[in-house]
């Protein structure tokens, strides 16, 4: 198992499932992806598994995944309604 560092340990899904209102959604590049993990260390909601798996059932959209992402293999997509 990848261990996390202590930069806060919310639990799976801490402000509850994301319903239908989330606008952008991450999509990983799997041919860039180093797997790092900065990407689940860093999402607030631990919704990225230490398989490296969107829960899109908790995700937000927040983009902070993107953000952090050292090989720029995160793509914020907006959600079609
Ligand atoms: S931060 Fe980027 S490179 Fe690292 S595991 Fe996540 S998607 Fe892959
Ligand atoms: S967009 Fe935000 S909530 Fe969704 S996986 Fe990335 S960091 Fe986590």
């Amino acid at each position: 198992m990848r261990q996390r560092l202590a930069l806060s340990s919310p639990v799976p899904g801490a402000c509850g499932k994301t319903g239908s209102w989330r606008v952008f959604r991450p999509v990983v590049d799997k041919e860039k992806c180093n797997q790092c993990g900065l990407c689940a260390m860093y999402c607030p909601d631990q919704a990225i598994s230490d398989e490296l798996e969107v829960d899109l059932g908790f995700c937000k959209g927040c983009g902070i995944c993107a953000n952090e992402c050292p090989k720029k293999a995160i793509e914020m997509v907006r959600e079609e309604k």
